[in-house]
């Protein structure tokens, strides 16, 4: 857009680089502080909005280390949500939204409970991520990391989750390293295989939940259009291509996928391949009858993996006092228990 402005106004074209570096680079509050422009090229700028998104609420968890803001997009009003989350090795991590709600509806995930409300533009993606890169610029911290882990399936908003992604990693422009930036999708296997094709570089996280295809199409409908099968091939052809850790979340659900033998067949199933689990221990929703695994039940199945030699870790939940724990992002529609 800016570049449209620039060339019907016949500016020289090193305006553009003025623009990236101001607004990606010094994090800039306003179009008013691009000093590099002269007060009437600013005016140009009128025409477009600065930020696609408005705060309409913002908590800080008692810990302090992690932020959830309700955006509500200038579009149409329609809510998202975005965290930061700062960890104590220095990572500073902001997960972003790709749709408002979500169309594929996982028995255990609020986001779901939603049902599909839109598409965010590539824009608003990045605009999630800038919105914290000024907060932090304020104490001279930077976000070092990216996950596309808040609402919205990654895959079916593929167009517009890749250009987020060139602009995020443009060195002109917010120039993030791309292995800095992970996308997780709960399946979508011809899309993730395009994202791929077309060069993605960036660290892969698969929402697997269950070691099995029966148990997995129980947990999510995405299982049915995609098998396990299917999935574990485009993950391994991402590996060999990339040779880089696909991580593999998996949300402990009391007496559901938690059983010593899941461990044991999940075990089987990452042998041999390049995979870090992460445990999620599930965050619980209202009107849904899961229950968090036990603390017992957990060491088992972290024990299974143990003696089976997979790597994985057991996630700390941050920000849970202010519901910005995974599968708990749905604006404000649906209420939490
Ligand atoms: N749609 C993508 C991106 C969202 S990532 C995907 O599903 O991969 C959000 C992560 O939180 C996913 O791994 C998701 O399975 C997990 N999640 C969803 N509901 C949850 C819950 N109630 N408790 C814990 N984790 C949950
Ligand atoms: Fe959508 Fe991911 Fe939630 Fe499933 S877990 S409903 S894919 S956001």
């Amino acid at each position: 857009m800016v570049e449209q402005i620039i060339k019907n106004n016949n500016l020289p074209l090193y305006k553009i680089d003025q623009f990236n570096k101001a607004f990606y680079g010094d994090l800039v509050v306003s179009f008013d502080d691009i000093t590099t422009w002269s007060k009437k090229e600013r005016q140009l700028l009128n025409e477009i909005k600065f930020i696609s998104l408005d705060v309409q609420t913002q908590q800080i968890s008692k810990k302090q280390d992690t932020i959830k803001v309700l955006f509500k997009r200038k579009l149409d009003g329609k809510l998202i949500e975005t965290v930061l989350m700062r960890f104590e090795d220095g990572r500073n991590t902001v997960c972003v939204s790709c749709m408002v709600g979500c169309p594929v509806n996982c028995t255990f995930c609020a986001t779901g409970k939603l049902g599909f409300k839109g598409n965010l533009t590539a824009t608003e993606i990045v605009d999630q991520v800038l919105y914290f890169a000024r907060i932090l610029k304020k104490e001279k911290a930077k976000i070092t990391n990216v996950v596309y882990m808040g609402m919205g399936e990654p895959m079916l908003n593929l167009e517009n989750v890749q250009q987020s992604i060139d602009i995020l990693t443009d060195s002109n422009k917010f120039g993030l390293g791309a292995r800095r930036i992970t996308v997780s999708t709960s399946g979508y296997v011809a899309q993730f295989n395009k994202l791929v094709v077309d060069g993605f570089r960036g660290r892969v996280a698969i929402s697997l939940h269950a070691p099995n295809q029966v148990l997995r199409e129980k947990l999510m409908p995405v299982a049915k259009a995609y098998s396990l099968d299917q999935i574990m091939q485009a993950l391994d052809n991402y590996v060999a291509l990339t040779n880089k850790r696909v991580s593999y979340e998996y949300v402990l659900i009391n007496k559901v996928n938690d059983m010593q033998e899941n461990a044991q067949e999940l075990s089987e199933l990452l042998t041999g391949r390049l995979a870090h689990v992460n445990l999620i221990p599930y965050n619980s929703i209202k009107g849904v009858e899961y229950e968090r695994s036990t603390p017992e039940r957990i060491k088992i199945f972290c024990e299974v993996l143990k003696s089976n030699n997979i790597n994985y870790s057991l996630r700390v939940t941050m920000g849970d006092d202010i519901s910005a724990a995974c599968g708990q992002l749905a604006g404000e529609t649906v209420e939490r228990s």
